[in-house]
């Protein structure tokens, strides 16, 4: 399989190349099924963990499996970070590992913590975090859009957003299909870009731009329910999506929003328009995932075969 981020990275760069005619990236990302064979096992009294890449690069995800008797709960725990394991399949459990994108690249010890009938059992095992290779970006912003290059207004959008991933329900919404790209076009922005905007601020990018013409259909990436629809300064009109098990898809810039919070969705289900609303210097879609309160390369999710 061709990876998609070896397509995506072929068309970085091509910022400044708005008018260039857009060439069209292959639609369907189909989730490699059935499960893929582990990449590592580790196997610790009676309890088997299954490893499905032998890395994660930096700001980016990887998935666990955990199986054996009588299992109550397990947690996870890599660089200071941690998170649950929830049962998927009837008989597995399963846990979403992310990495900060500003983790330092080197090997990091995973450990493991399963609660089973009175004991806990420990497995552990080195990681290596890889380095995503940021690059750096200027951007000028329309005039009347200069004021939005103010780091209080990010710092308040940010916050507001962190307090609804940072909330994890039990139950992994997005379905069969897995994760997908919300519409077909090359990127213009990568994820983790170090961004000097016009008025001297320096930030960060949370999440991928694709070309989009105004009024381009834009997809929910997997099901889930709507957890906000509305206008925030930065991101205009924005629309966020709750995957479950605390995975959320955000599409920002919208010219129209066409469903409302609490809104169950289907994986490819139109959520809105494409637009130019809040910081944005032309017609572009930025899309973004966060895991557990943290903004991640999505890329890892559609990449990624997952249960359900
Ligand atoms: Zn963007």
């Amino acid at each position: 399989m061709i990876s998609i981020r070896l397509l995506l990275a072929c068309f970085i760069g091509l910022l400044s190349s708005i008018a260039m005619p857009a060439q069209e990236m292959p639609n369907a990302i189909a989730q490699p099924a059935p499960r893929p064979m582990p990449a590592a096992v580790l196997v610790e009294d009676g309890i088997r963990l299954e490893f499905f890449s032998s890395s994660v690069i930096q700001g980016g995800a990887a998935l666990l499996r955990l199986s054996g008797d009588a299992i109550e709960s397990a947690d996870f725990s890599l660089l200071n970070e941690s998170g649950r394991f929830f049962m998927i399949e009837g008989d597995a459990w399963y846990g979403i590992l992310r990495t900060h994108m500003d983790s330092q690249p080197r090997a990091a010890t995973l450990t493991v913590d399963v609660q089973r009938a009175g004991e806990t059992v420990t497995l552990a095992r080195d990681i290596r975090i890889d380095s995503a290779g940021y690059i750096l970006q200027d951007f000028v912003l329309p005039d009347d859009r200069a004021y939005l290059a103010d780091r209080a207004v990010e710092t308040e959008e940010f916050a507001r957003l962190d307090a609804i991933t940072a909330q994890q329900s039990d139950l992994a919404l997005w379905g069969s299909a897995g994760f997908a790209l919300p519409l077909a076009s090359e990127t213009t922005s990568p994820f983790g870009a170090y961004r000097r905007l016009s008025e001297g601020m320096e930030t960060r990018h949370t999440g991928w731009d694709q070309r989009a013409a105004p009024g381009t259909p834009v997809r929910a990436m997997a099901a889930g329910r709507v957890a906000f629809a509305d206008t925030l300064e930065i991101r205009g009109n924005y629309v966020l999506i709750d995957h479950g098990l605390g995975i959320y898809s955000g599409y920002a810039h919208l010219s129209e929003l066409l469903v409302s919070a609490g809104d169950a969705l289907d994986a490819g289900q139109i959520i809105g328009m494409s637009g130019n609303t809040g910081r944005s210097s032309g017609p572009h879609l930025h899309w973004e995932v966060a895991v557990r309160g943290r903004w991640i390369d999505g890329l890892a999710l559609i990449e990624m075969w997952l249960p359900s």
